[in-house]
């Protein structure tokens, strides 16, 4: 089968690779109807060192069950699925509070040992009862790009909102105009934020946003960016903030524009030594929440918003590609070019 392998920074290369297969009873064989690449996988394409085998890349997918280990119970072959980011048993401590990120027998994919990648035309599953989730529709329906976002980027997005504590008249800023940052205001609208503000500075993105529910764009960068915010809100800044890139300067922003008591939903993998200007997030009563989202959690409460129409978080894709095009898809997220690309296989 075809698989998406990142040799270093740079180099994403598209390769026959032995074909997915069955290795636990607990697992199940998806064949990959469609999958993305992610903003978090542009972090190893700038700074991934050599590797001599590779990496196995993607995390999110959808697609239908070919074959199940013998001790699987709860999926089936032919059913349709969506695979969350992170595989998980569905039974430990952690799963049943429904924070399947921390699973105790539970891993990433692309990550883990001997677990593939989604940018591929087939993958296992690992712990297949506690980590798939059946959709109730066919694969070739027209819902499929927001089918697809319930694996990572429509619920990360979320948690960013629930642990930023997003609710009812909230005034709400999200930092990052790309696709997580887009779920996010999507996320905070759904939750009935009043005031949404972006801090992004891409036109398409900046257009997306606002039918998405922003409300104000704040384009400029640090200090600047923060007096913006502060104006917009009354001088004081916003309850919420979702922190969606994980760079020091998002972070910083993210914090001088919080007000007295708000929180801080991180979802941007953090690629800080600490938590920036810690004296204003103890003397402002700042929380500072978030972290891998247990999408897992997330699925059922968000679907019948996507079933019925209500959200179109599949709008963030911009551009579907062939299998054998994901390092072309690479480059045009890199370079900005598209907002979020869909893969094919
Ligand atoms: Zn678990």
């Amino acid at each position: 089968m075809r698989a998406t392998i990142m040799y270093r920074a740079g180099d994403v290369r598209v390769e026959n690779v032995p074909d997915a297969a069955i290795v636990h009873p607990t697992d199940a064989l998806v064949r990959v109807t469609r999958a993305c690449i992610c903003g978090s996988d542009l972090w190893p394409y700038k700074d991934l060192p050599p590797t001599e085998n590779g990496r196995r890349m993607g995390h999110e997918a959808i697609g239908v069950v070919e074959a199940v280990g013998a001790g699987v119970r709860k999926v089936k072959k032919g059913d349709f699925v969506v695979m969350p980011f992170a595989f998980s048993d569905g039974d430990c401590a952690f799963c049943h509070e429904g924070l399947q990120t921390s699973c105790v027998h539970g891993g990433f994919f692309g990550f883990s040992e001997g677990v593939g990648g989604a940018q591929a035309e087939a993958i296992r599953i690992p712990l297949a009862d506690g980590t798939l989730f059946v959709l109730p529709v066919r694969e070739d329906g027209a819902l499929v790009a927001s089918l697809l976002t319930l694996s990572d980027v429509m619920g990360t997005g979320h948690h960013a909102a629930v642990t930023a504590r997003v609710g009812r008249g909230k005034k709400v800023a999200v930092v990052g105009d790309g696709a997580v940052g887009l779920c996010g205001v999507i996320a905070a609208k759904r939750l009935g934020a009043e005031q949404i503000i972006l801090l992004g500075r891409h036109p398409d993105r900046i257009a997306l946003a606002k039918e998405f529910g922003a409300t104000d764009i704040v384009s400029g960068r640090g200090d600047e960016a923060v007096e913006h915010v502060r104006k917009l809100t009354g001088g004081f800044g916003v309850h919420s903030v979702l922190e969606s890139v994980g760079t020091e300067p998002a972070m910083l922003t993210a914090v001088n524009i919080t007000r007295p008591g708000g929180a801080i939903g991180r979802v941007g993998v953090p690629h800080y030594p600490g938590i920036p200007a810690w004296e204003p997030t103890f003397y402002k009563n700042i929380t500072i929440s978030g972290g891998p989202a247990p999408v897992r959690t997330y699925i059922a409460g968000l679907l019948p918003d996507i079933l019925e129409g209500r959200i179109q978080a599949g709008r963030v894709f911009d551009r579907v590609i062939g299998i054998d095009e994901v390092p072309d898809g690479y480059r045009a997220m890199a370079k900005r070019e598209a907002i979020k690309v869909m893969v094919k296989p």
